[in-house]
């Protein structure tokens, strides 16, 4: 039997998986602590570390092994990173970085964490699709795109990164350093914001002391109108730069993740609402769904990304 591991290396913390080949399946999964310095070496040496102890601990040959996936927060070119700042790296070969350390030769893939997660979600559909794109909306708002069953890293690792598309005339700075992004109309802050904004005008049963995005979509669904007008909002800006993308790549799927999409099936339905009167053409009747693998998403693409 063969296997691969899928690591996802955040700011805070490396997630390190294992799964079998055929049938795909979790083995064993891990976290550490992400190494805080010497990050160009240490990161590597720890990830090493662990492959070769869960190696060992089920028996398994280099042979059986199929491949290393990794998942990084930042845009990643042909296994190549110019800037990370959560992981202090500049100038990193990622594939050539692991492979050095690495006691065996092996296939190393590396991606943009949230492009990783998109093939994730894909691939673990029954039937992949062709052209998929993907969502993840959290405390900030990333994405994946998929044409002809491969990422779009774009030239320079910049690809997907539909947090950052122009949605609205705004004035407040983003991250980006931009104004209008579609993550400052679905991002966590600002949902937060929103709601607090129109509590001032509307009476809600939110507790604004103890507010969470949980919070506010709960009482979405208990039909308050606070509630309801920011769950709108957000499924609008969504519907909005979805029929954007669909008519630059016309898809076979979209798959909305992230800690926001917990709410589930009425945020799909909403989108859904607001994109049909959005899209054009044939785009019209795309299915949105929501992600299936939660937070294991970086492991599990990983994993799958880095199969034969
Ligand atoms: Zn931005």
């Amino acid at each position: 039997m063969n296997f691969t591991f899928g690591i996802d290396v955040g700011g805070t913390n490396i997630k390190l998986g294992l799964f079998s080949v055929d049938p795909f399946e979790m083995i064993e999964k891990n976290e550490i602590a992400t190494p805080r310095h010497e990050q160009r070496s240490s990161i590597f040496v720890a990830i090493v570390e662990q492959v070769t102890l869960m190696m060992k601990k089920h028996s398994l040959e280099y042979s059986q092994i199929e491949g290393i996936g990794l998942a990084v927060p930042c845009p990643v070119k042909n296994g190549y990173i110019s800037v990370c700042p959560n992981l202090h790296w500049k100038d990193v070969n990622v594939v050539e970085s692991l492979s050095r350390y690495l006691p065996f030769s092996m296939r190393v893939v590396v991606s943009n964490d949230a492009n990783i997660a998109a093939y994730g979600e894909n691939h673990s559909l029954s039937h992949p699709y062709n052209n998929a794109i993907f969502y993840t909306l959290g405390t900030g708002v990333g994405g994946g795109i998929i044409v002809n069953g491969q990422i779009v890293e774009g030239r320079t690792g910049s690809g997907g990164e539909i947090g950052h598309m122009p949605v609205f005339e705004g004035t407040e700075m983003c991250g980006c350093e931009k104004t209008g992004c579609l993550e400052q109309a679905c991002g966590t802050k600002a949902i937060l914001d929103y709601a607090k904004l129109l509590s001032q005008k509307h009476e809600s049963i939110i507790d604004f002391r103890n507010i969470s995005v949980k919070s506010v979509f709960d009482a979405a669904k208990e039909n308050d109108p606070v509630g309801l007008m920011v769950l709108d909002r957000v499924a609008y800006y969504l519907a909005r730069s979805a029929s954007i993308l669909s008519v630059s790549l016309d898809p076979d799927i979209i798959i909305i993740g992230g800690g926001v999409a917990r709410v589930g099936q009425i945020l799909i339905d909403r989108i859904v609402s607001h994109y049909q009167t959005e899209a054009r053409f044939g785009t019209v009747d795309v299915p949105f769904i929501l992600a299936r693998t939660g937070n294991d998403a970086g492991i599990i693409g990983a994993a799958k990304y880095a199969k034969k």
